[in-house]
């Protein structure tokens, strides 16, 4: 006879990766400074980690430990007493200190099937907290180890993690589809390839796998909203060309006048080169931008018919009567979402929307800090807005509250250039991707965000 305990591994972080954030710049390429910064948010981070949640406790809930009973016939003393041991301490998340207890159980009595699943959890729990404290060697050692033991997904899924983290996607992928073959409807071994072929810009096949992973189970508004937005995309883009620049790869259909399109990647690169002027850096190329006639655009993204562009993981632009006159309206376009790009990559998209939209804004002036006459008038006219109390997304604001909410996030951006410098700044965000930014904010700038946004006024 065996006990068996359900234990929230705790562990659990589902992929429904690859989109970090999309926002869109509002203002086309008609207006005059200073402008009414429309854009409209399609951030879509919140939805997934709702998705996560709802994934989690499915995924998460494995009947892990099994204690052994002694009177059991099969069982060895010595091994019992050891995996009982390694059990208790297992219980505690005393890794190192369970896995030597099961590893002496397992030698005891090798073809003892539950002491066998009990050291491999015991390794799986144990890697995945190193591979979150960001020691990678020892979490491969121990995925490596736990795979040995038997064949289990969720060991195969994180050692796959572990290459992708290591800069190996390639191998993170041979050793999904290889688990794959043998747990053909793992909805995370599905979502993990899903998130490859997407990194890959081959969203036919991470429609594919994302629809398997819905057959499979995995019933979340995120995941049906992706499928929904990739088929979009699938069939908007079936025809496009696709034209490389020196960092940017730009999908697009044929245009009539080809000048267009030579105008568009002349105004990114130049927009590309002032980001690296600006902030000392960009986005690792190749930067991918999807351009598409105007109607389609509306359709793909849903943006509101003044939307002038979104970032989902690739820039989308819409693009139509554009002539050498658009010029600097482009560039200044190209330098919104190059910074979103890079506020993505940097901080693992954790930046909060405020710094996503007032950087992006600081980017995106010809001479920084140049609409802070117009941010702060804007932000008198509205009562003033509290930087903190800002949502974590400005999506589903209305039009004139998400107006106030941008020129605050710009007004807030520009202060603390002021202060510390972009440098900072751009540290602040590096940070933010290891810990909370509100821990980050206080790490870099030594003061708390709340007090920081008491003191804008
Ligand atoms: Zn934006």
């Amino acid at each position: 006879m065996s006990k068996r305990f359900t234990v929230h591994a705790g562990v659990m972080r589902a992929l429904v990766a690859g989109v970090a954030c999309g926002l869109t710049v509002a203002w086309l390429f008609h207006f005059v400074l200073p402008r009414t910064p429309w854009e409209f948010d399609r951030w879509l981070g919140g939805e997934n980690a709702a998705g996560r949640e709802r994934l989690g406790p499915q995924l998460a809930e494995r009947p892990v430990w099994e204690v052994i009973d002694e009177g059991r016939s099969s069982a060895i003393e010595a091994a019992v007493g050891h995996n009982n041991a390694g059990v208790a301490l297992a219980r505690n998340r005393e890794w190192p200190r369970a896995a030597e207890h099961l590893r002496a159980a397992l030698r005891s009595d090798p073809h003892n099937a539950s002491i066998r699943t009990n050291l491999q959890q015991v390794l799986l729990a144990w890697g995945v907290d190193e591979f979150h404290d960001g020691t990678l060697a020892s979490a491969f050692e121990l995925f490596g180890e736990a795979s040995e033991l038997r064949a289990d997904p969720e060991v195969e899924y994180w050692l796959g993690r572990a290459w992708w983290e290591k800069g190996e996607p390639t191998r993170a992928r041979t050793v999904w589809e290889k688990a794959l073959q043998q747990f053909p409807e793992h909805p995370r071994l599905l979502l993990a390839l899903a998130d490859f072929w997407e990194q890959r810009d081959d969203r036919p096949r991470a429609l594919e796998y994302l629809v398997q992973a819905r057959a499979a189970g995995i019933d979340s508004a995120a995941l049906l909203q992706k499928i929904e937005r990739l088929s979009r995309e699938v069939d908007a883009e079936w025809d496009y060309f696709t034209t490389r620049s020196a960092r940017f790869d730009f999908r697009h259909p044929a245009f009539d006048d080809p000048t267009v399109l030579d105008l568009i990647i002349s105004s990114f690169e130049n927009a590309y080169d002032a980001l690296l002027q600006r902030l000392g850096a960009g986005p690792t190329a190749p930067v991918r931008v999807v351009l598409y006639p105007l109607a389609d655009f509306y359709a793909v993204t849903r943006s509101p018919d003044w939307a002038g562009g979104v970032y989902t993981g690739r820039i989308q632009l819409p693009v139509g009567g554009l002539g050498e006159s658009s010029r600097s309206q482009l560039e200044r376009v190209a330098r919104h979402e190059l910074a979103h790009a890079l506020i993505t990559e940097w901080s693992g998209s954790r930046a909060p929307a405020w710094l996503q939209e007032g950087l992006a804004m600081w980017c995106e002036d010809d001479h920084p800090g140049e609409r802070w006459r117009w941010a702060k008038e804007l932000t008198a006219r509205h009562g003033g807005t509290s930087l903190d109390a800002l949502p974590q997304s400005f999506s589903t604001l209305e039009k004139q509250v998400a107006e106030a909410a941008y020129a605050t996030s710009y007004l807030a951006v520009v202060s603390l250039e002021e202060r510390y410098g972009i440098r900072r700044l751009l540290s602040f965000m590096r940070l933010a991707a290891e810990h909370s930014w509100r821990d980050a904010f206080v790490g870099e700038f030594g003061q708390s965000f709340e007090d920081f946004a008491a003191s804008l006024g």
